[in-house]
C-alpha cells in the first residue's frame, strides 16, 4: 500500500525522534524524511529497523540550513513536518546555553520560514492538510508546587532554565506564524519521558548504566523533585494523533499520569538491577549519594492530558514500573557496560 503522507521529521535520530520515525514506519501510512545534524545525543542504532524500508530517507543536515530544507519540502512533496531537533538537556543548557537559542530558537525560526514557503506554494486542499508540529516540553510552564494542581494548556509559561526559555522563546515563535501568517500549526508540550534509546546523561539512563557499574548514583537535593513520566512509545502514538489529527492552532499537553520524585524512581531502577545481577557488597540503594541541587531546580512537573484524551482518543499503554523495568533490561543488553569498573565509585 503507497503511504498516505510524507512527513519531514526533524531530530529524528534522537531519543524521541527515533522512537517516532521507528512508529510511523511501522505504521506503513507515513513516509518520513528524517533530517537530523547527529550530535552527541543522535544514534543510527535506534534507527537500524527503519533503515531498510522504501518509506525512510535520512539526510544529514542543520535545521538552520534553509536551503537544504526547502529543498526537501518541495522535492519531497511534504504534507507535514514534526520538528523535534532540539538541544534537550538542562545542565548542558546551564553550562553552555548559546547553542539552546542557535538551535531551539534560531534554528525553529528558520524551520518555519522554511514551512511558510512550502506552505503558500501548496493547492488549497494541501494548505488545508499541512501541519507544522512543533514538539515542546512541559517545562516552559515553569513548575509546580507540592500539592495536587497540574499544567494545562492555559497554563502560564515561567521557564527556569536556559533550556526551557529556549523551548518556550520557540512555542511563541509557532504561535505567532500561525496567528501572522496563517502557517497551520499544533504544538504539543510532554512531561519527561524514558525508554531506550536515550543518551546516558538523563536522569533515568544515567542511573541505570552506572547502577549497573556499581557506581555512585548521584541524585540532586533531596531527591524531592518530582517529574510525571511517559514512555517514548506513548509519546510517539500521542505525537502521530496531534500530527494527522491535531486541529490547527490547538496545542496539547502530554503526560502519563505517573508521579514520582526523584529518589523513588533511582531507588526502584536499583531494586530492579539487584534483582537482575545482584552486587556482592550489598543493595544498590548504598550507593546513592544526594549531591548539590541543580541551579533553579523545578519541584514539581505534571500533567492533565484530558484535552488529548478527550479530543484524540489517547491513553497510555505502558505503566511506569513496567515501562522502567524493560528499559532497564534494554540498557543491560544494549549498553556496553564495564563490569571490571563494578567496584569502583
Ligand atoms: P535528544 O537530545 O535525544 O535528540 C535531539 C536530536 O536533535 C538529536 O538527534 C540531534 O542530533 C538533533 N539536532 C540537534 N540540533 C540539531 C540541528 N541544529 N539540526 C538538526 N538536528 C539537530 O532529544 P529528545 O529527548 O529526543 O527530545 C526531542 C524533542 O522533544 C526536543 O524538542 C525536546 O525539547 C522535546 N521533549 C523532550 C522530552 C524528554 O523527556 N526527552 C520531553 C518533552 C519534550
Amino acid at each position: 500500500n503507497a503511504p498516505e503522507r510524507t512527513v519531514l521529521v526533524t531530530g529524528g535520530a534522537g531519543f524521541i525522534g527515533s522512537a517516532v520515525c521507528r512508529h510511523l514506519v511501522a505504521g506503513g501510512r507515513t513516509r518520513v524524511i528524517n533530517l537530523d545534524k547527529m550530535t552527541y545525543a543522535a544514534s543510527h542504532t535506534a534507527l537500524a529497523e527503519v533503515e531498510g524500508s522504501p518509506n525512510y530517507r535520512f539526510v544529514q543536515g542543520d535545521i538552520a540550513d534553509r536551503r537544504l530544507v526547502a529543498e526537501i519540502l518541495r522535492g519531497e512533496r511534504v504534507d507535514a513536518v514534526m520538528h523535534l531537533a532540539a538541544e534537550s538537556h538542562v545542565d548542558r543548557s546551564i553550562d553552555g546555553p548559546a547553542v539552546f537559542i542557535e538551535t531551539n530558537i534560531t534554528g525553529t525560526f528558520h524551520m518555519l520560514e522554511a514551512a511558510l514557503d512550502h506552505w503558500r506554494s501548496l493547492d488549497d486542499q494541501g494548505k488545508g492538510a499541512f501541519r507544522f508540529h512543533h514538539v515542546s516540553t512541559d517545562e516552559v510552564f515553569g513548575d509546580l508546587p507540592f500539592d495536587d494542581s497540574l499544567f494545562s494548556e492555559e497554563s502560564a509559561y515561567r521557564p527556569s532554565s536556559p533550556y526551557s526559555a529556549s523551548k518556550a522563546a520557540a512555542d511563541h515563535l509557532v504561535r505567532a506564524w500561525h496567528h501572522t501568517y496563517g502557517l497551520p500549526v499544533v504544538l504539543s508540550n510532554c512531561s519527561n519521558n524514558y525508554g531506550p534509546h536515550q543518551y546516558p546523561e538523563k536522569l533515568i539512563p544515567l542511573t541505570i548504566t552506572r547502577a549497573a557499574m556499581g557506581l555512585t548514583l548521584p541524585v540532586y537535593g533531596t531527591g524531592a523533585n518530582v517529574r510525571d513520566w511517559l514512555h517514548v512509545a506513548d509519546h510517539a502514538r500521542a505525537l502521530e494523533l496531534v500530527m494527522t489529527r491535531g486541529e490547527a492552532g490547538a496545542t496539547y499537553v502530554v503526560g502519563g499520569r505517573e508521579e514520582h520524585n526523584n529518589v523513588a524512581v533511582v531507588a526502584m531502577i536499583c531494586d530492579l538491577i539487584d534483582e537482575r545481577m545482584p552486587l556482592a557488597t550489598g543493595r544498590r540503594r548504598n550507593l546513592i549519594r544526594f549531591v548539590e541541587d541543580r541551579a533553579g531546580h523545578d519541584r514539581r512537573y505534571a500533567i492533565d492530558p484530558s484535552r488529548i484524551e478527550l479530543s484524540l482518543d489517547w491513553r497510555p499503554e505502558i505503566g511506569f514500573r513496567e515501562g522502567l523495568a524493560a528499559t532497564v533490561d534494554w540498557y543491560l543488553a544494549n549498553q556496553a557496560i564495564d563490569s571490571k569498573s563494578a567496584s569502583a565509585s
